[in-house]
């Protein structure tokens, strides 16, 4: 028998996943929900398992087969250039959407009253925080950590990627012995890790199928319904910056075809829907970019970076979400407070985590910062995982497109 390739088994596992989350949950038929619970969850254990090693000889690989000090640093830019240039193209096109479609307003009024705003318990809100400061000072604290161990235990990405890169550029620097004992080491461990992530690959289709089912019979449909118009605005708009802006990059600068790539991405795009987490998809991605062509000396450097910093999706969701609370709650948008809308949806979608819902801690800085309280946040906690599921993927899909885009422009050195 022919055997089914893992992409389409993946994707079955989540049309079924639809059905069984309904038929099965707390209060379907049987309830299944503890099932799912574990299928998801060890799925999602395996890939956390994965991230810090992976990560760390990922980057210190990547790092000191660089040859030249001149060769990291035209790297570095150009993967902050690409990264902050879609992040902001994303942002735009939500902010184009948003302004044209109005979701905040139904019938030339304000929609907190339709919508029944409800407010958030302090239970929420402390849930809520924690998943991620924004602050600009932060980021950059972060990004130093005082204990590089405890940073790993914690998955606190961006100060194991700054001990990383310093770790790899200095291994270039060793007297020849050393420098070839360190190489091996490090390579032998990022290729065990690859092997690792194709094993645990193979589980992917049954844990998709428990975190989604599991999903699906918590949030239901009925809830979604009001809130249909900004969840279908998000949708365009993010379907807009795959398939329109990001693919013209991937095609123009980095002479891939946008479907082919798509394909060979799939995997992980699908991995990303379902896990809700950039930073838990990061070993898929960097499978997937590898087969696409991509070298390892710009994957390992582009993806780490990409899957903490590099939130397209997330950066267009705060912006929209934002500006629809904003909206419902009959606020007259000026165009200054656009515009720190804009800048605080970039600054914190480069802070948040590639975790769950880690968007909804840097939505309240933004209502912060144009006054509204952030009970209001309620307002979308009931959309948040369904759109969740597609801004991580876009995320990711950004991150590869990036990797992609960078490796076509090195190819000459
Ligand atoms: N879940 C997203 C990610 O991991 C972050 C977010 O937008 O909440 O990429």
């Amino acid at each position: 028998m022919k055997k089914i390739a893992l992409h389409w088994q993946i994707l079955i596992a989540l049309v079924l996943s639809v059905p069984l989350g309904l038929f099965f949950g707390a209060d379907g038929i049987v309830d299944f929900t503890g099932v799912f619970n574990f299928m998801g969850s060890l799925f999602l254990n395996a890939l956390k398992m994965i991230v810090v090693p992976l990560i760390i000889s990922a980057i210190i690989t990547g790092v000191s087969n660089i040859k030249s000090e001149k060769g990291f640093a035209r790297m570095g830019g150009k993967t902050i250039l690409y990264y902050l240039s879609t992040s902001f193209l994303a942002i735009l096109t939500g902010l184009v959407l948003v302004n044209l479609f109005t979701p905040g307003i139904i019938d030339g009024v304000p929609a907190k009253d339709v919508l029944a705003l409800a407010p958030l318990t302090a239970d929420q809100l402390e849930s809520i925080s924690g998943k991620g400061t924004s602050e600009v000072y932060a980021i950059f604290l972060r990004m130093v950590p005082p204990n590089i161990f405890k940073a790993a235990s914690e998955g606190q990405m961006l100060g194991l990627i700054t001990f990383s890169l310093v770790f790899g550029f200095f291994i270039r620097k060793l007297n020849e012995n050393y420098k070839t004992v360190q190489l091996n080491f490090w390579n032998g461990i990022y290729d065990v890790m690859l092997g690792i992530t194709h094993l645990v690959m193979r589980i992917a289709p049954f844990g998709v199928l428990g975190l989604v089912a599991l999903t699906v019979s918590e949030t239901g449909f009925d809830s979604i319904m009001p809130l249909l118009k900004f969840a279908l605005i998000v949708v365009v708009a993010l379907l807009f910056h795959v398939f329109v802006s990001t693919s013209f990059i991937l095609y123009s600068i980095g002479k891939v075809k946008p479907v082919v790539f798509l394909k060979i991405m799939s995997r992980a795009l699908l991995t990303a829907f379902s896990t809700s987490s950039s930073s838990a998809t990061l070993p898929e991605t960097i499978e997937g970019v590898t087969r696409a062509g991509v070298p390892k000396k710009v994957s390992s450097f582009v993806l780490p970076l990409g899957a903490t910093i590099n939130m397209d999706g997330t950066a267009l969701y705060e912006c929209v979400a934002a500006m629809f609370i904003a909206q419902a709650y009959g606020l007259e948008i000026s165009f200054g407070m656009q515009l720190v809308v804009v800048l605080v949806a970039l600054l914190t979608s480069i802070g948040v985590a590639g975790v769950p819902s880690a968007s909804l801690v840097a939505i309240v800085i933004i209502l912060k910062a144009i006054g509204l309280p952030d009970t209001a946040l309620g307002l979308i906690l009931v959309v948040d995982r369904p759109l969740d599921m597609l801004r991580t993927a876009v995320n990711v899909w950004s991150d590869s497109c990036g990797a992609a885009v960078i490796a076509a422009t090195e190819s000459d050195s």
